[in-house]
């Protein structure tokens, strides 16, 4: 707008017109693209890509807001700034959803029906089977082109700085290429393999799932003792198990070799109860001799651990339960029984021989499913599996090296214990929707062809009857190698070489082994350099009781509804000012609601700030405005020699110097909280209170000819300084605010304006230092007014200090002194109050007060009101002991809940020895 100034702002700050206008605006104009050049030093971070499924939930508020405080902060820093973003395909969630949508169709009529989730999906299963894997991955499509770009939608509302030119889909044509050259080149190398093990089936989703994939439930169960007769007649021996319907796949005994109750017993035959097959008694160190009798039944289709025995004693392993968990073939009588009633007929067969000696309680650690929470069955089955400690190694010394450093510092070491402890990953899912494993079997001679595009014949019997694998890969195969898929690899492109590392990634606790460890693993093996530099991970957002937040608690906040409500700002600045790193949040309306304080705080201001220099402009004729172009020498940037600035003035850019260097400290440490607060701080109880209060005659005093006041120059250099730091935290209120300022039109958004308006030259510690002692003396004389009843009155005040300067510096600003303290007059003296003077008061620094008033105190009335406000102030004190001598209050309420307690309540001890002093002057007469 130049050097127009815009007629009017509105009275009411309403953030929604404000906001959708602005992401609108942003979005148009492509404004967050990063730019191609490479002489700005870059800054690069990917965004945890949402599931298409997905809908903007608090935790994804929480880790957008802080991305985009920092990405701003660094483009304001004047450099070329990545946010790159996406969404992931997510394997099973989508498939899911899309079998409940297929099964919705096909039985409509249950609609609101309790049950009818249930049914749709597993009609939807059906009916996938039917359609076949061609027609669904089509549906699929389908559903992700009508539905997958909600938090694309959401995010722009939300006016999140991403560079949207640069978005990815981790099923995009070119990443898919990028997946299968990942998988290829593995195969070549020998890391991956295909061979039959134990994993975890989940019988719902007829998948495999990985060990991470697996929540662990307790539940009340029992340990069944059962006798397996030696085949000779001569006596049991008894097994204890928690699962008796796997007895029918055993295929040993086995005891601790060291243990001498069975020593007689290994080596000898027992005969399988209910099938009468003869089985081995082996010896096995693995075997824990004070579970149950020592003696263990070893099944090594369904067990892991029973797996490695029968490996290391040559035993074979016979399936008994199917991918649908029914009893298959090899359990004989039971065959075709569901798990569960198989475990209930083995029971009651046993108990009927007389084989089940007894029967305990167990608390019982089952697997279940993350995704529909069904128990899952460990199996025997084929599956392709990544070699992983060729690929930890380097991922470990990577973080021992600090070559990524990771905040806060305690999941340093979670990562590293659990990289020193992981197994091998299956990789393959018998699923529909996602990376189509690239594997061909030859039909003819078994060979197994792993390529990057599908052979006309077999390499090595030139058949062609070749079938396609038909599983997909797990979906964190493919985000593992975001960061540098994202920027195209395995291309050779700019842009990789660009923003390859990335400096940063934030992500949540839940998705550090899912995702943080396999992208460094992939990272370093592929583009031999760690995907990022730093790796923080941030909190968690819990509701005001500090609860989890979850849909049967009915706590769960919608970020959406809440921005609607109270505006994106206020949300943000929420998020910001509880954000301490390894603090969850407690986060409730309330604290929005204050923040949108703040923000309607900033909106007066600035509306205050335009309109009266509105009314100097119209004053002025309308010429005015000419005198804010820029002009060498008078502008902030220029810095003028300190001493040819006003006390305030220079008290003011001392202060936006401490408070930037504070705020650039804080973001560069994560320490979210901090910043934000620092800049609430200065803004309201700085700029606002002090700066503004202090200029205001001057620049509310109309102007003769046509020269700006000096005062206006600078009030609006700090003014738009204080709306950079702010802007980070707040984009919208602050960019709206930026634009109406008179010489703010050369540029398109305030967050593309480099922040450099501090000059070292402006630190100026004696002007802080005078600040303070004026600041010292308002703040006395209004606690000195306000105890002795005489808030809307104007005292009088002496003042005693023998150091000359200061009474020369309370001279020189008199008249500030006497509006600001609401003082009739002043007087000074250098000579010490003599110890008999009454009501004297110490300011500090060697300043002492004496307030004269004219009228005649009520002494009673006073003594009365003095004794009440004691009373709430201790009852107030004890309540805040209470709370601080509480550690668990101490340990788990935020450090800013804390710290504020703690300020509070030193306050509050102030003040009450003020009381103290002053019912002792009122008792003595003074
Ligand atoms: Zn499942
Ligand atoms: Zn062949």
């Amino acid at each position: 707008m130049g050097t127009q100034l815009q007629a009017e702002i509105p009275k009411v700050y309403s953030p929604h017109t404000i906001e959708s206008r602005w992401a609108r605006d942003w979005l148009e104009h492509k404004l967050y693209r990063a730019s191609n050049d490479s002489v700005r030093p870059r800054f690069a971070l990917a965004i945890p890509p949402p599931n298409i499924t997905g809908s903007l939930h608090m935790g994804h508020m929480l880790e957008h807001t802080e991305i985009d405080i920092l990405m701003r902060w660094h483009r304001m820093r004047g450099e070329n700034v990545l946010w790159l973003p996406g969404t992931d395909h997510a394997s099973i969630a989508t498939q899911m959803i899309v079998e409940r949508e297929l099964g919705r169709e096909a039985l409509p009529q249950l609609e609101g029906r309790p049950e009818a989730n249930g049914l749709w999906q597993r009609e939807g299963q059906r009916l996938r089977l039917e359609m076949g894997p061609e027609k669904f991955i089509e549906r699929c499509w389908t559903w992700k082109e009508a539905n997958g770009d909600r938090i694309r939608r959401q995010m722009e509302r939300l006016g999140a700085s991403v560079d949207w030119s640069r978005q990815r889909f981790t099923m995009d044509p070119a990443y898919s290429r990028a997946v299968v050259e990942a998988f290829v080149r593995l195969y070549e190398q020998g890391l991956i393999y295909r061979g039959k093990y134990i994993i975890n089936w989940c019988p719902r989703c007829g998948t495999a799932v990985s060990d991470l994939e697996v929540v662990h439930d307790t539940r009340p169960s029992h340990l069944w003792y059962i006798r397996y007769p030696f085949e000779d007649g001569s006596g049991h021996v008894t097994v204890a198990t928690t699962r008796p319907e796997t007895m029918l796949g055993d295929t040993a005994v086995a005891v601790n070799p060291a243990d001498d109750r069975y020593s007689g017993a290994v080596g000898r035959r027992v005969v399988l109860p209910l099938l009468g097959r003869l089985i081995p008694v082996v010896a096995d160190a693995a075997v824990d001799p004070e579970f149950g009798t020592g003696a263990v039944k070893v099944t090594p289709a369904h067990d892991a651990n029973d797996y490695a025995i029968a490996e290391r004693h040559g035993l074979p392993r016979i399936q008994v339960i199917d991918e649908q968990a029914r009893m298959t073939p090899e359990a004989g009588p039971y065959k075709g029984l569901d798990r569960y009633k198989a475990r209930e007929a083995v029971v009651q067969d046993l108990a009927d021989q007389g084989l089940l000696e007894k029967t305990e309680n167990y608390e019982l650690s089952v697997g279940t499913c993350q995704r529909c929470r069904t128990v899952v069955e460990p199996l025997l089955s084929a599956q392709w599996f990544l070699k992983i400690a060729p690929l930890a190694e380097p991922a470990i010394r990577a973080v021992k090296d600090e070559r990524i450093r990771i905040t806060p510092d305690n999941y340093r070491k979670i990562y590293l214990d659990w990289m020193e402890n992981i197994h091998d990953w299956c990789v393959s899912r018998q699923l529909w929707w996602g990376h189509r494993i690239p594997a061909w079997y030859c039909d003819d001679c078994g060979e197994v062809i792993v390529a990057r595009d599908a052979p006309a014949e077999c390499p090595k019997c030139k058949g062609a009857r070749l079938r396609p694998e038909s599983d997909v890969l797990d979906t964190w195969f493919s985000s593992a190698l975001w960061p540098f898929a994202t920027l195209g690899w395995p291309e050779k492109t700019d842009d990789l070489k660009r923003f390859y590392p990335n400096n940063l990634m934030i992500m949540g606790f839940d998705i550090l082994f899912f995702w943080g460890a396999r992208m460094i693993m992939m990272g370093l093996k592929f583009m031999d350099d760690v995907p990022f530099r730093e790796l923080y991970i941030h909190a968690l957002v819990r509701d005001a009781e500090r609860q989890k937040m979850s849909k049967t608690k009915g706590n769960v906040l919608d970020p959406l509804e809440v921005t609607e409500k109270y505006g994106t700002d206020a949300v943000r600045f929420a998020l910001a000012i509880s954000a301490a790193p390894g603090t969850d949040i407690a986060f409730s309306e309330e604290k929005v609601e204050a923040y949108r304080a703040f923000a309607n705080k900033i909106w007066n201001a600035g509306r205050f700030f335009l309109m009266t220099l509105q009314r100097l402009h119209d004053s002025a004729k309308g010429k005015l405005a000419a005198a804010f172009e820029p002009t060498p020498g008078l502008g902030f940037n220029a810095a003028a020699a300190p001493e040819s600035l006003a006390l305030a003035d220079r008290w003011i850019f001392t202060r936006l110097l401490a408070v930037t260097r504070e705020i650039n400290e804080a973001l560069a440490e994560y320490r979210f909280h901090e910043a934000a607060f620092t800049i609430y701080h200065f803004f309201w109880h700085e700029f606002c209170d002090w700066y503004v209060e202090w200029l205001k005659p001057e620049i509310t005093r109309p102007v003769d000819g046509l020269r700006t006041p000096p005062a206006w120059i600078n009030l609006t250099r700090a003014f738009e300084a204080s709306l950079h730091l702010l802007h980070p935290f707040m984009p919208f209120i602050t960019e709206e605010l930026w634009h109406q300022l008179p010489r703010s039109g050369r540029d398109r958004s305030l967050s593309l304006t480099a922040f450099s308006l501090i000059s070292e030259r402006v630190a100026d510690p004696v002007s802080e230092n005078q600040f303070k002692l004026i600041q010292d003396l308002v703040v006395a004389v209004r606690n000195a007014k306000s105890e002795m009843g005489l808030q809307t009155q104007k005292p009088s005040a002496q003042i005693a200090c023998e150091d000359l300067r200061i009474i020369e510096l309370f001279r020189l600003h008199q008249e500030s002194i006497l509006r600001l303290a609401g003082l009739e007059a002043l007087n000074f003296t250098q000579q010490s109050f003599s110890a008999d003077t009454g009501g004297v008061r110490p300011v500090g620094a060697g300043v002492y007060l004496r307030l004269f008033h004219h009228q005649k105190l009520d002494t009673e009335a006073e003594r009365v009101r003095l004794e009440r406000d004691k009373g709430k102030i201790e009852h107030q004190m004890i309540q805040m002991e209470a709370q601080l001598k509480n550690e668990a209050f101490r340990s788990r309420a935020p450090q800013e809940v804390v710290r504020a307690t703690e300020q509070r309540h030193a306050q509050l001890s102030e003040q009450h020895g003020k009381l103290i002093e002053s019912l002792r002057r009122l008792a003595s007469g003074a």
